[in-house]
């Protein structure tokens, strides 16, 4: 007689052993799964053996059954458990919507995983929570219905991370580098009405924080602006209070004098707008705008002066602060500053040196601003300087049909990050067999950057006009596709990696720094920065290699291998695990060291990056971080200092506040745990957080040693 089984759905097929076969293989190349030569086929061979013996009609499910138990006798779990796991992916897709849960844990306060994903989502008020509410439906639908049962798998298992979960399925993209000049210059549109170009700097100050709230409305990750393009509307404003003053005064010495205080007066209120708006509006994500302001003087710029003046004004206006709830100056946490480092600013000599000092006053009482050494990126960037888009998503230099290099007006598609811990721990010292599963899973991240792409290919301008048709990206015209914009190297997609440092460890024995382990990360960022040009070639579509943020994913991935692997030391026993290349924050390494040694790693991780050194209070050392800031310039491309400027509004201590032994932050003058009585600013992730972190986090917080 013929063997046969019955499917699913009750109907009854011929029984075909090649087809358990392809089923065990699949789970064995997934990315939790073991492949061994062989095996397969023999387990397959095995049980229609036993079929045949039994002679009786299987159903599927008991040879699902069968093949997890040989899977386990035949000494391979991992893939028993990949095999396991690929069935509850597809019966949970099958599923109508598991949401109930975790929407029911916001509304009541207990889901914290969600409630603490974000440091600049605060999830007990009313208009966050219901942004939540959306991520977690979004989340939901995107797993059963757009991402691919074998790439859901991956995700929920910690091989990837698909980041932005929670908004993929809209019509949206990551981050960008807002085209400001084009907006103001040839004006725009906001909410359907027409905007012309300022007539005064106060105006375009105005206008300028208009447009970041829409644009943060209509992406999820950070915008940046380049502040040099107000420069033209201070001298419009200056002109304009020359003319009214001479009209008055008759006298040109004297109006001279009244339209540059006049002038200044302007500027101040100016700054005070984009500083105070940018703090207090909420957008539809339920956060600040996530934006950085870019102070980069340009010699050949034909408002140097003003732009000089312009970035003299934020720095002043950061250094003093915003007023908290109780009315005392503290840490504001947006916009991100970054200071560029050049020629003109960097010696004592140059002409702009008086604005690096003031940035250095202000990165020591305010962590802000972040450097940008001009002279390291202009060599990884084909001489060019420019913005990271938000916090440290780059762009790749890409020049328009004139032949001239264009940064303003180009995005980031969205990312996913690849475990590379998991990895090293599935290859258990291997070398060979870690670039192995490497592969297979690289493979597995270039899946999620095509469906992105394939997901935002169908979209129109229509979207979001003041990004489409409105000069923030473009000025397409009503119903155009966006798709040409997605292609050729105009915007990115990236690649994330988590872990360069634990990867090391487990393979080598060794950190990274170490000249033994430094060669093997060495290996594993040119065999990424080798994954994304070879992609880039077949799809046009750019993929980069980014050095991911990763707030909560280090924690995340840290956890589940911790479920999955049990404790390793120094790998899964410390809660989280080391964002990209950084070097472990426990390890002892001085500031210059740390500078010089990441600083190998950010010229092959050019879709994006950043390096920071731990310092203490550095206000009454300003010296010492002078000569940091010094040594950024001729060493490293992108860096940042962690400092601690906290405040208690208990007692109004200011200085460093601390975790107690019950993990409480607890201020060390009153003893005061209350969260909403402490201020407690800390680098998160590219941006400063306020309060609220998850466990993997506050610990990673607490175990960071100073650098200096
Ligand atoms: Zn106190």
């Amino acid at each position: 007689m013929t063997l046969e089984l019955i499917k699913r759905n009750g109907e009854k097929v011929k029984f075909d052993s090649k087809k358990i076969e392809i089923a065990i293989e699949k789970a064995m190349n997934s990315s939790s799964g073991i492949f061994v030569e062989g095996q397969a086929k023999k387990i397959s061979d095995e049980i229609k053996e036993m079929a045949e013996e039994l002679n009786e009609t299987l159903s599927i499910y008991e040879i699902e059954e069968k093949v997890y138990y040989k899977l386990i006798e035949n000494n391979n779990p991992a893939t028993a458990r990949a095999y396991e796991n690929y069935k509850a992916v597809q019966s949970f897709k099958r599923e109508q919507n598991t949401t109930d849960n975790e929407i029911l844990g916001l509304i009541n306060q207990t889901n914290l995983d969600v409630m603490n994903e974000n440091s600049n989502k605060n999830a007990v008020i009313a208009s966050t929570q219901r942004d939540l509410i959306a991520g977690e439906v979004s989340k939901d639908i995107a797993k059963r219905k757009m991402i691919p049962a074998d790439l859901v798998e991956a995700h929920d298992y910690g091989a990837i991370h698909i980041h932005d979960l929670d908004y993929i399925i809209q019509p949206i993209f990551n981050c960008c580098l807002v085209n400001i000049k084009d907006m103001l210059d040839k004006g725009t549109v906001v909410n359907g009405k027409m905007i012309e170009t300022p007539k005064s700097f106060q105006v375009a100050c105005n206008i300028m924080t208009q447009i970041i709230a829409q644009i943060a409305s209509n992406q999820y990750g950070g915008q940046s602006i380049d502040i040099s393009f107000l420069g033209k509307y201070l001298r419009i404003s200056y002109d304009k209070n020359i003319s009214l003053a001479l009209e008055i005064l008759g006298d040109i010495e004297l109006a001279e004098k009244m339209a540059t205080k006049m002038t200044k007066k302007d500027l101040e209120s100016g700054i005070q707008t984009i500083q105070y708006q940018i703090n207090t509006l909420m957008t539809s994500n339920g956060q600040a705008p996530f934006v950085t302001l870019f102070m980069h003087i340009k010699d050949n710029d034909p408002y140097v002066e003003e732009t000089a003046q312009i970035i003299e004004e934020i720095l002043k206006q950061r250094i003093k602060g915003i007023k908290n709830e109780a009315g005392v100056y503290v840490t504001p946490a947006f916009p991100k500053l970054i200071y560029v480092l050049d020629e003109n600013n960097v010696n004592k000599d140059s002409e702009y040196y008086y604005l690096t000092s003031l940035a250095i006053r202000c990165t020591a009482k305010r962590m802000y601003p972040d450097y940008i050494s001009a002279k390291k990126m202009k060599v990884n960037y084909e001489g060019n300087v420019f913005s990271p888009m938000g916090c440290r998503a780059f762009l790749p230099p890409w020049q328009n049909e004139k032949g001239q290099y264009q940064f303003e007006g180009r995005f980031n598609i969205g990312a996913c990050s690849i475990n590379l811990p998991q990895i090293a721990i599935l290859a258990n010292g291997d070398e060979n067999k870690f670039f192995d599963i490497l592969k297979k899973r690289l493979e597995l991240v270039r899946r999620v950057g095509m469906i992105r792409y394939d997901h935002l290919k169908n979209v129109t301008s229509d979207s979001s006009p003041i990004h489409w048709q409105h000069g923030a990206i473009a000025r397409l015209g009503k119903h155009e596709s966006i798709e040409p914009l997605l292609k050729n190297g105009y915007s990115t997609v990236s690649l994330g990696y988590i872990g360069i440092y634990e990867a090391t460890f487990l393979t080598k024995g060794v950190s990274h720094t170490d000249p033994k382990g430094y060669e093997f990360a060495m290996k594993i960022m040119d065999y990424l920065n080798n994954a994304v040009q070879s992609w880039t070639k077949k799809d046009s579509i750019r993929f980069t290699l980014y050095a991911t943020p990763a707030e909560s994913l280090t924690h995340r991935f840290c956890q589940i291998d911790r479920d999955r692997f049990g404790v390793i030391e120094n790998v899964t026993d410390k809660e989280f695990y080391t964002n990209s290349f950084h070097v472990d924050v426990r390890e002892d390494i001085s500031a210059f060291e740390k500078f010089t040694f990441e600083s190998k790693f950010q010229d092959r991780s050019t879709g994006g990056c950043i390096s920071y050194v731990e310092i203490p209070n550095m206000n009454h050392n300003l010296a010492a971080l002078e000569s940091l800031v010094k040594y950024i310039y001729d060493n490293i491309q992108y860096a940042e200092f962690n400092t601690k400027s906290d405040y208690c509004s208990e007692c109004g201590f200011d200085g460093e506040i601390k975790l107690n032994d019950n993990d409480q932050w607890q201020c060390p003058q009153c003893g005061n745990t209350d969260k909403a009585r402490l201020t407690v600013v800390r680098r998160t992730c590219g941006y400063l957080g306020e309060n609220f972190w998850n466990e993997g986090r506050t610990q990673e917080i607490n175990n960071r040693v100073l650098h200096i």
